[in-house]
């Protein structure tokens, strides 16, 4: 018997900020969730009175004022802004490549110099490509910043994330990361950036007040009965599990985590910092109390909590977390998408459902557009 207007898969950025929108324009929904908790990849947990980024760490950063604007009307957000540093054997840089990382590896100190220095540099690659475009990760990297900040800080970060050379990886992954001839370590180029007060939870918590939810409802173990009690779903979980794997599996990156409480108030000084060395087996160590604590507040908790980022392989039963950008992953999705294009009950959004590496800002964005076009 039909008890809801929506039910919605997933309680994510994507099903939680529909479902808002839905019982704004006096929709019932039924929001469920396979894990124990709500909130998808942005739930945290609380460890020593830290809110630990348990599905890795969230930035939220947009350029779209209508979604700070969303956001921040559901609760105000800090002034955190990402600056990571990357340590190679122990020589810091400041990311993203900016006039602090040039002096700190060439001892450069004007804009001058430094574009000087790149210039020289990138001769070898030019030769090299004779005017052709560059072919992937390694022949872009050198012709943006040359071989020095290639090797130390690119080369090996990148092989260790991606599990493949440089040289078997698209060029466009690179060309995400700002080149900047002034002294500014923050990692976005957005207007907008911060994490809400709080933490992530009390977004979602504002998100799906006052709307019914289930934890630990995996939709498939009770598919039948969710499907008649709705007049339409939201999905957004894996595509291909929707349709049973029947053109067979998408395939993922993972990241394993490996976190701990310390003794010590303040480990590292700062919320981010990648390993781009080869030897050191994570990617990146993150201090979450960074995140929501500045200055002399971080002293306030005499603990810390930090995760090793490890970037694996993704095999089943492990975190779907970055989609594979090859022509097999693409052709597949692109089968599913088919089937998903003419169903007449069920939408399909979010990272999982379209397969795609949605940022926070953008997952809500498109969640926001379904919400106009139903209702
Ligand atoms: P999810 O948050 O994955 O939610 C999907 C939900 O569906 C999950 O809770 C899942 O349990 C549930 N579900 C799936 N299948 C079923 C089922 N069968 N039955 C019931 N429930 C089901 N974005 C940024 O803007 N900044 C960042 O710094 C950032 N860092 C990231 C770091 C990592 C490691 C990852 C993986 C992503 C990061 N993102 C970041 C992206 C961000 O996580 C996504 O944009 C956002 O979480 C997408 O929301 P979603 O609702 O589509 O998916
Ligand atoms: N990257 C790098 N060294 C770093 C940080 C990033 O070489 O210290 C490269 C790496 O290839 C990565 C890409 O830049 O995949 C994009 O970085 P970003 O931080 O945007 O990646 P994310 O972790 O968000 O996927």
């Amino acid at each position: 018997m039909i008890q809801y207007d929506y039910l919605i898969v997933g309680s994510g950025l994507f099903g939680a900020t529909f479902a808002y929108k839905a019982k704004q324009a006096g929709k019932r929904c039924l929001v469920i969730d396979q894990r124990p908790q709500l909130g998808g990849n942005v739930y945290c947990a609380d460890q020593a009175g830290i809110h630990v980024h348990t599905y890795g760490a969230h930035i939220f950063h947009t350029a779209n004022k209508e979604v700070w604007d969303f956001v921040n009307a559901l609760v105000p957000f800090n002034r955190y802004t990402n600056c990571p540093v990357a340590n190679y054997k122990g020589e810091l840089y400041n990311l993203p490549f900016n006039m602090n990382t040039f002096y700190q590896m060439w001892g450069v100190h004007t804009p001058e110099e430094a574009q000087a220095k790149i210039k020289n540099q990138q001769s070898e690659i030019k030769n090299q490509l004779n005017s052709r475009e560059p072919a992937n990760l390694e022949e872009q990297a050198l012709m943006l910043v040359g071989r020095d900040i290639y090797e130390k800080l690119i080369k090996s970060y990148t092989e260790k994330q991606w599990g493949r050379p440089c040289t078997e990886l698209p060029a466009f992954i690179i060309r995400r990361l700002p080149l900047r001839f002034i002294f500014d370590n923050n990692y976005f180029n957005d207007p907008y950036q911060g994490i809400p007060i709080g933490g992530y939870n009390v977004l979602i918590e504002k998100l799906l007040e006052g709307i019914e939810t289930r934890v630990n409802c995996d939709f498939f173990a009770h598919r039948e009965e969710l499907e008649s009690i709705a007049e339409k779903i939201i999905y957004t979980g894996p595509i291909d599990a929707f349709y049973g794997y029947r053109f067979g599996q998408l395939q993922y990156r993972t990241v394993r985590f490996e976190t701990e409480v310390l003794d010590t108030p303040n480990y590292q000084g700062n919320a981010v910092i990648n390993y781009t060395d080869r030897e050191t087996p994570y990617t990146r160590i993150i201090e979450h109390k960074h995140f929501e604590s500045f200055g002399q507040a971080v002293y306030d908790n005499p603990k810390t909590v930090i995760s090793r980022e490890y970037s694996t392989e993704w095999t089943p039963g492990m975190e779907p977390y970055y989609p594979v950008n090859d022509e097999r992953n693409a052709a597949l999705y692109a089968q599913y998408k088919s089937l998903a294009d003419q169903e007449q009950k069920v939408r399909f959004g979010g990272r999982l459902a379209e397969y795609k590496y949605y940022d926070m800002a953008p997952t809500i964005e498109q969640a926001l557009k379904l919400a106009q076009s139903e209702f």
